[in-house]
């Protein structure tokens, strides 16, 4: 044995090691091997395999790579930083980088994520993908990658890949999976580096923002009532919720139940996030320099059936869309506010009116998103007596008797929801029809718990009622109401 051959061999990586490198099973291995994909040699009957090819598999397949080889990516990564010597080397880093951004892209795309989280931590980069609202720790990568990483998104976006001590943002357009995707990218100076956040602006199916009326998950009394305010010819229905309920959602499932070649529907929002087709869709924000009411305003000259408005918050705002509605149009719009009492609270804390709102209100839909039990592996849960009971009060309290018996579920942890037993969100809605005693109350500016009860006795379940009853229903789990839902028993 020569010298050379030696040093050789001394180079060569275990089947072991090589697989820890591609992060790939010992069975995807033997498929790689078996089908000349990936390159080795036995040496004494023992698989050994040469970086060179290894790299060579990962330049070559590196949508298998970031499929397959996410719990592996560090490895890969530390093997991926050349020194950047020559032009050359250089290019090849730029290329590695690239892929290193593709592979968190694909991983972001598999679990669904909605934003990808990149951070500067003391002990590196830390990716954290945010899916069904909630942040997950994916990984941390190597301190250096982070400014490569963020430059590289830079120059996607147009953006000063020179400048890292000010906050940057724009947009990306990437081919990905066979599709092009809109990400928002923004950068943060933080404490000599920079942090990222990328969000995915446009889905191939946003099934999560996209949902026609008959899918909201309203319940069939709940799609009866606002069924009929969207019938009506003017009047103002109000869709709420606190940030991150999908009341954006619930108000693009009702304005495009109204899209028809027979109206004209016109909406103002903050971001279009959702295109509706047949609806005139502008956006009042700083970029557009156009406010909502300045855009209301100028709605009027053009002759709508229906007006949109996303997330109100002023006065003026409010004012000029309830007299859109007295004045023949039908009106829709959302606020950021916890219930049907607490949104008629805070329409009267901007003194708006209390006789021209009741008048105009057709309607609230208040609404909030809990985690769902995981379908795939779906258990029967006995939850703690004593948090039995209390749900049982609080359902009571909120327009639901709960069922003596009941079988409760709880996710017991698969694959499908990497162990947290929870995959997808469900909506609870408390839906509440402006008539009768609720009218006048609201009209002589009726205390908050006097709503209430005059909701619930006009049959409608608060959010809280409504949780519990989706619990029954095995849709959810008490516990999870419990620490979703704790703002909402504050009473
Ligand atoms: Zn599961």
């Amino acid at each position: 044995m020569s010298e050379s051959t030696v040093e050789k061999e001394a180079e060569m990586l275990s089947a072991e090691a090589a697989r820890q490198i591609l992060g790939i099973s010992r069975t995807t291995m033997h498929r790689l091997l078996t089908g000349g994909e990936l390159h080795g040699s036995k040496v004494g009957g023992q698989w050994r395999f040469r970086r060179a090819d290894l790299d060579a598999y990962v330049e070559r397949a590196p949508h298998d790579i970031a499929a397959a080889a996410l719990p592996a990516l560090e490895a890969e990564i530390r093997w991926w930083i050349p020194a950047p010597e020559s032009g050359d080397e250089a290019a090849t880093s730029e290329a590695k980088i690239g892929a290193l951004a593709e592979a968190i892209l694909s991983l972001a795309l598999r679990r669904e994520a909605s934003d990808i989280h990149i951070e500067p931590r003391a002990d590196g980069a830390l990716i954290r993908l945010r899916d069904d609202g909630v942040l997950d720790d994916v990984r941390t990568l190597p301190l250096p990658l982070l400014a490569p990483l963020v430059a590289h998104f830079k120059k996607l976006g147009a953006l000063n890949v020179a400048e890292t001590r000010a906050p940057q943002h724009g947009w990306v357009s990437v081919p990905l999976a066979g599709r092009k995707w809109s990400l928002a990218v923004a950068t943060l100076p933080v404490g000599g580096n920079e942090a990222l956040t990328i969000g995915f602006q446009s889905r191939p199916s946003p099934a999560s923002l996209r949902v026609g009326f008959a899918d909201l998950g309203l319940p069939a009394e709940a799609l009866e009532r606002v069924g009929e305010w969207l019938e009506q010819p003017h009047g103002l229905i109000l869709v709420v919720g606190p940030e991150g309920s999908g009341k954006n959602t619930t108000l693009t499932a009702l304005m495009e139940q109204l899209t028809t070649p027979e109206r004209k529907v016109m909406a103002v929002e903050e971001e279009t996030v959702v295109v509706v087709p047949g609806a005139v869709q502008v956006e009042a924000n700083n970029t557009t320099g156009l406010s909502m009411a300045q855009v209301l305003r100028a709605f009027m000259r053009h002759d709508p059936d229906i007006i949109v408005a996303g997330a109100v918050s002023e006065r003026e705002g409010v004012e000029l869309l309830l007299r859109s509605a007295h004045n023949g149009h039908l009106v829709l719009a959302a606020m950021d506010a916890a219930s049907f009492s607490d949104v008629i609270a805070k329409l009267d804390e901007m003194e708006i009116e209390p006789f021209v709102l009741s008048s105009a209100l057709l309607g609230v839909v208040a609404q909030r998103l809990v985690r769902r039990v995981c379908r795939d592996c779906t258990v029967d849960d006995a939850p703690d007596a004593a948090l039995v009971e209390r749900a049982r009060a609080l359902a009571s309290a909120g327009g639901y008797e709960m069922p003596e018996k009941v079988s409760w579920k709880r996710g017991a942890g698969c694959a499908k929801c990497r162990g947290t037993g929870a995959r997808g969100r469900i909506a609870l809605y408390e839906v509440v029809s402006n008539a009768g005693e609720i009218a006048a109350a609201i009209t002589r500016r009726a205390p908050k718990d006097e709503l209430e009860t005059l909701a619930r006795a006009a049959g409608s379940l608060d959010v809280f009622a409504a949780g519990v009853r989706a619990a029954v229903e095995g849709q959810t789990s008490l516990s999870t109401l419990f620490v979703s839902l704790a703002d909402t028993l504050r009473r």
